[in-house]
């Protein structure tokens, strides 16, 4: 007999484990979370948090999204990434980033509810984990994994109490190691990892000093400092990250990964930090210091058994692009309803192998993106003139040189230039963190061809709703003139139907089929003198089908499936979708 009990047990309170906690409670599955420390992040790591992030945290609760925006640094102060010799000397260049571009504005606006932010990892996690233990949660702290064993009813694994060092064993239908980048239950379990760790060596620095003076007319959350003679290892330059504006600051700074991780003491901090910020004399109030390493590595399998990994432990990329946290809490939304569909019966365990099948093709893309982006500082340092020489005279020879007129010049300004604008794969891009689909045994095409990128996909959202995107959002109103997003009216732990006019027979539908699966499908009928308003006509020239056709939407935003008009057996069509998605017990 365990010690502990639960129906999910859950490694780690990071972003991926702290979102599963919340998920799962919110949908009212029993679970419990333990950290091998007592509290959460101490440092503020993850902060560029995108739409689909907020999205997440807006189905957990308005209340969520509300309290993220109250302590993130807003989108319109994270713009102006900016290029320079030092904050104090002279700026090489800057782009507009973060959808804060008009014509990226103009995207961000259209495609979500949500506004992205900056959110240090110090307030999301408390925010998920609250969010978590409020309703429901168990968790343990200085509570350390160990092992575990897995049988055909379930798994239980052996914990640490790290206060008592008294060893104790926790039982639980499913487990999910959140437990990072060393995770050990991903170790334990021999998933495969692709890739490679420690490419790079980098050094995180965090201090407290007012440096208003030389940012708050540039606003932005990162300061790339390029100067000659300047340690170029790990991420790739000196990088001055706002952590509060304009008092509280992260400098991260390479060091050569082929040598031991250097100590970084409070003088070495304040030099690096006089050096980058270019003024000899500033004084610093040093916070915190820690070494970490670049990993370019991800699993090809997220799950073994009754046993998964996610954040993380699933993919290990430097935070270029700012995809990390992000992706642990959009894996989290992955796997936590089909967990709580098949532990209340409504599905078989088969639905849970959608997860790796869904989420490790985005796991290689984000591990890849973010290896590229550090990549493509490279154009820069190459217009520059520092990548030709290690000497600090002739590099600043070389970097002074475009100021000059005549050809050569004007050929080395259009280069950085065109470097810097390239850099909107890393610091704009809008496509990576909103077009993931899915193509699986839990999505139903019917044979739909997946329509074409009209523009690039990595930088522009394209919204569908071919089976396996996420929604389009569009606003819609209810009869009362509630302005609510299309993605409102799903989620929240249930599978949603939309329809329109003539589409009435899938109510019906979708509550016969309900009854026999043991479930609620909710359903909105979205048209004049409806329930749901579409007063733009948004919704109708996005959704994709005619008024009488319906589009299932999962708990986690994803259509499901859809038909172009109602079928001449609604509830026929929904049970041979439903079923062939969820592949509840017993079924054919
Ligand atoms: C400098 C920097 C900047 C970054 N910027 C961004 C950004 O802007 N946006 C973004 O999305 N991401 C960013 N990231 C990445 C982000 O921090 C990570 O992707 C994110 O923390 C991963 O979350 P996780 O929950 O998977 O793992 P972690 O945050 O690493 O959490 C792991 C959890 O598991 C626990 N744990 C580990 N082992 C055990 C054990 N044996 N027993 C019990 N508990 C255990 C830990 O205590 C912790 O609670 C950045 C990272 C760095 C270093």
């Amino acid at each position: 007999m365990a010690d502990m009990e639960t129906d999910v047990l859950i490694i780690g309170t990071g972003p991926a484990g702290s979102a599963s906690a919340a998920l799962l409670s919110t949908y009212g599955i029993s679970n419990i979370a333990i950290n091998r420390y007592a509290w959460l992040a101490n440092t503020p790591r993850a902060h560029i948090t995108n739409q689909r992030t907020m999205e997440v945290l807006r189905d957990l609760g308005r209340e969520v999204e509300q309290e993220a925006y109250l302590h993130a640094t807003e989108q319109e102060l994270m713009g102006e990434n900016v290029f320079c010799e030092s904050l104090a000397g002279e700026e090489i260049g800057r782009m507009r980033s973060w959808g804060t571009h008009p014509m990226s504005k103009a995207e961000h606006l259209l495609s979500s509810p949500t506004f992205m932010n900056d959110l240090p990892q110090t307030f999301m996690e408390p925010i998920l984990f609250t969010t978590a233990a409020k309703r429901g949660t168990k968790a343990r702290m200085s509570t350390e994994y160990i092992s575990h064993v897995q049988d055909a009813d379930g798994v239980t694994a052996t914990v640490r109490d790290r206060m008592t060092a008294q060893t104790l064993t926790i039982r639980a239908k499913y487990m999910i190691g959140a437990d990072g980048g060393n995770s050990l239950v991903a170790e334990n379990e021999n998933l495969p990892i692709d890739g490679k760790m420690g490419v790079g060596g980098s050094m995180n620095i965090l201090f407290r000093a007012d440096l208003s003076k030389y940012v708050a007319h540039r606003p932005s959350v990162l300061y790339w400092v390029m100067q000659p003679g300047a340690n170029v290892g790990g991420i790739g330059m000196g990088l001055v990250r706002m952590i509060r504006p304009w008092n509280e600051w992260l400098i991260v700074w390479g060091y050569d990964i082929n040598g031991p991780a250097p100590e970084v003491t409070p003088d070495y901090a304040t030099e690096v930090a006089r050096q980058l910020v270019g003024d000899p004399d500033l004084e610093i109030e040093l916070i915190s210091a820690n070494t970490w390493t670049v990993n370019n590595a991800y699993a090809t399998q997220m799950q073994k058994g009754r046993v998964f990994i996610m954040g993380d432990a699933a993919h290990r990329h430097p935070p270029s692009n700012g995809l990390g946290s992000n992706t642990s809490i959009q894996d989290a939304f992955n796997l936590c309803w089909k967990l709580s569909a098949v532990i209340k019966g409504q599905a078989g365990a088969a639905l849970l192998d959608s997860y790796t099948v869904e989420r490790a093709p985005i796991a290689r893309q984000i591990v890849t993106r973010a290896n590229q982006s550090i990549g493509e500082f490279g154009p820069i340092f190459d217009a520059l003139g520092l990548t030709g020489s290690v000497d600090p005279v002739k590099m600043q020879q070389n970097m002074d040189a475009r100021t000059a007129s005549g050809p050569a010049a004007e050929k080395q300004r259009a280069a950085l230039r065109d470097a810097i604008a390239f850099k909107k794969y890393e610091f704009d891009c809008h496509g990576v963190e909103m077009n993931q689909r899915y193509t699986s045994a839990a999505i139903i095409t019917d044979g739909q061809l997946e329509p074409p990128f009209a523009m690039d996909e990595e930088l522009h959202y394209h919204p569908t709703t071919w089976p396996g995107a996420r929604l389009p959002h569009t606003w819609v109103f209810t009869a009362g003139g509630e302005k609510l997003s299309t993605l409102d009216l799903t989620g929240h732990g249930h599978f949603t139907l939309l329809t329109g006019i003539g589409g009435e027979a899938w109510a019906d539908a979708a509550a016969a089929v309900g009854t026999d699966l043991g479930l609620t499908i909710k359903v909105h009928d979205i048209g004049p003198r409806r329930a749901i308003q579409d007063h733009t006509g948004d919704w109708a020239r996005v959704r994709d089908i005619r008024d009488s056709g319906c589009i299932l939407v999962r708990p986690d935003h994803h259509v499901a499936w859809r038909a172009d008009e109602i079928a001449a057996d609604p509830t026929a069509e929904l049970r041979r979708v439903l079923t062939a998605i969820l592949q509840p017990k017993g079924a054919a």
